[in-house]
């Protein structure tokens, strides 16, 4: 890759290389991402199943319960006993979802579907990385670090599908960027009379070493951002959940539970100020990165 650029700028590809890689170690050790939580009830039949980084959502029926990422490969154990805690059975697991196809929310994937046989259902342009276990990333695909079991999809989805199981209804949106097929999820929950729209953000985030200007493995990169905060912006939000418990103060929100009082989770506001704030990092990572190509330009 380095052998096309002019040779002055090698060197300096070469430490943005290093610092790349040096991000990618950091973010595969964080310890947060295997350090266990309490799984606990979020509304109605919403559940927190994940790790104290990395979140994971049962979402229980009376025909068999829906899984929202299966995380690290070593994640599923934990997930399990976290499911098995609150009374519920793993292998009533029926389905399979992801928030995008990265490592960290899909890397045990095929784990689940052996001790499940949940049916996996994956948005259309995350699907054949998902089933190349990771090759097809148009970011992380050469880097061994970032590589894991593939699993099969049983149903493609795409914008706007419905995944429909014992009376509970999930939507597919759509909001790529971040993987070209990153999905947020919506359904409503009906808990002690009221209705809550629960939404799960896929993920806003930029990653370091993200080319949103001349991207080759992802030319449409830049206006898929944009697709996915206009989507964002426009789904109605009571209950604010995401790919991290981080984005929307997870473990705050459970401290403040005990308590009592109106459920934390309810967060509108919290939704709308994570939104701006993503994109406002969005905008100004663009501008930097065009104003970056304009000085390159003769
Ligand atoms: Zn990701």
């Amino acid at each position: 890759m380095l052998h096309c650029l002019p040779r002055r700028l090698r060197p300096v590809c070469i430490c943005v290389l290093a610092i790349l890689f040096t991000g990618t170690l950091l973010a595969q050790e964080d310890p947060s991402w295997m350090e266990p939580f309490p799984a606990f009830k979020i509304v109605g039949n919403v559940y927190y199943v994940g790790s104290r980084g990395l979140a994971s959502y049962l979402i229980t029926t009376p025909r068999g319960h829906i899984l929202i990422n299966s995380n690290l490969v070593s994640s599923v154990p934990q997930i399990r006993e976290s499911v098995e805690k609150l009374g519920f059975h793993f292998s009533d697991v029926k389905i399979l979802l992801i928030s995008h196809a990265h490592w960290d929310h899909d890397a045990g994937s095929a784990e689940v579907k052996k001790l499940t046989g949940a049916q996996y259902m994956v948005m259309d342009a995350d699907v054949p990385v998902v089933e190349s276990g990771g090759k097809d990333d148009f970011q992380y695909g050469n880097d061994p670090g970032m590589l894991y079991p593939p699993a099969k999809v049983d149903r493609v989805l795409h914008d706007g599908d419905q995944v429909a199981l014992g009376g509970v209804v999930l939507t597919a949106h759509l909001t790529p960027g971040h993987t070209k097929g990153c999905t947020t999820w919506t359904l409503k929950v009906n808990e002690a009379g009221k209705s809550h729209n629960v939404v799960i953000v896929g993920s806003p985030n930029v990653n370091p070493g993200y080319k949103l200007v001349n991207n080759s493995t992802y030319p449409a990169i830049a206006a898929d951002y944009e697709k996915m905060f206009r989507v964002l912006r426009a789904l109605p939000c009571d209950i604010f959940l995401g790919a991290h418990g981080s984005y929307y103060n997870m473990e705050e929100k459970f401290a403040e539970t005990k308590k009592g009082g109106p459920s934390p989770f309810v967060d509108r506001e919290g939704y709308k100020r994570f939104v701006d704030e993503k994109e406002q990092t969005f905008r100004s990572e663009l501008q930097k990165q065009s104003a970056g190509e304009q000085s390159k330009a003769p």
